[in-house]
């Protein structure tokens, strides 16, 4: 299976791509063309066209929740495609707010989807493709990765607490084992990890790539570092929603890769 990275928060230099605080990245696997999540706006398609990628070709679309870094750029592909298949889970299209009451939910509702895609709606794993699966909604495994709430989510009618159980990730797997790709991490990225691993019952983790959501130089993060550690995983790129702090901590012990627009991994 093919990678490219359509969308980061960071970029090459002398490589004139477009950045944004936000995530997309390109699967080719067999005959199928997918996308894992979108961006903020339409900056991946410009990507896109620079990379020479056909976003006409693509007909599956995975998104790992519904944050508007991630789904922000739907409008723009269903403009562009006729069908697609959107695997995702049912919280993905509800109305969320940030604590300053700004809306960070979905541009497109649950009923546009519905209208114009082949819309999959699932809590539990689904396969994508050949050997790629959608981890569906992720169990807390770890007792420094609790859920914590990050604004508000309107369930019928009511904001609540967004404990964003939609945040979810796919896993690829291998020759040399399991290939980890989040978005933010939201449910934790050793919990996803640990997912992935009871779902496919297979330990050997051979890399991850995506946001680990990690910003403090905290127990949380040293934790993170120390689990990771035993995995012994041999592609690591932490990107997206990882602050420079917690990559210098991951640096002093873990071998972990640097992840820009245009970046292309071979996944055996
Ligand atoms: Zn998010
Ligand atoms: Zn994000």
């Amino acid at each position: 299976m093919k990678l490219k990275v359509l969308m980061d928060n960071h970029t090459y230099i002398d490589q004139y791509y477009l950045g944004e605080p936000a995530l997309s990245f390109y699967l080719e696997n067999g005959r199928d063309r997918i996308l894992f999540d979108t961006g903020y706006s339409d900056a991946f398609m410009s990507n896109a066209r620079k990379m020479n990628i056909e976003l006409k070709t693509v007909n599956k679309v995975v998104l790992s929740h519904g944050h508007n870094d991630h789904t922000g750029g739907l409008p723009h592909l269903l403009a562009l495609n006729r069908w697609l298949t959107v695997i995702t889970h049912p919280d993905t299209f509800q109305y969320r707010q940030d604590d300053a009451g700004l809306a960070i939910s979905s541009p497109l509702s649950k009923m546009q989807l519905e209208e114009r895609c082949d819309l999959r709606l699932s809590k539990e794993v689904q396969q994508v493709s050949e050997n790629l699966f959608y981890l569906g909604e992720i169990p807390q495994y770890l007792d420094f990765e609790p859920r914590y709430s990050i604004g508000k989510i309107q369930v019928r009618g009511v904001l609540n607490d967004d404990f964003i159980y939609d945040d979810s990730a796919l896993v690829y797997r291998g020759n040399k084992g399991l290939f980890v790709i989040t978005g933010c991490s939201h449910a934790g990225i050793c919990n996803i990890i640990e997912h992935a691993r009871k779902v496919l019952r297979e330990e050997k983790i051979a890399g991850v790539i995506g946001g680990f959501h990690l910003f403090e130089d905290d127990e949380r993060l040293h934790k993170t570092i120390e689990y990771l550690k035993n995995c012994d995983i041999d592609q690591l790129y932490p990107c997206h929603c990882v602050s420079l702090k917690a990559k210098i901590e991951m640096g002093k012990q873990l071998d972990i890769g640097e992840v820009g627009v245009g970046m292309e991994l071979d996944i055996e």
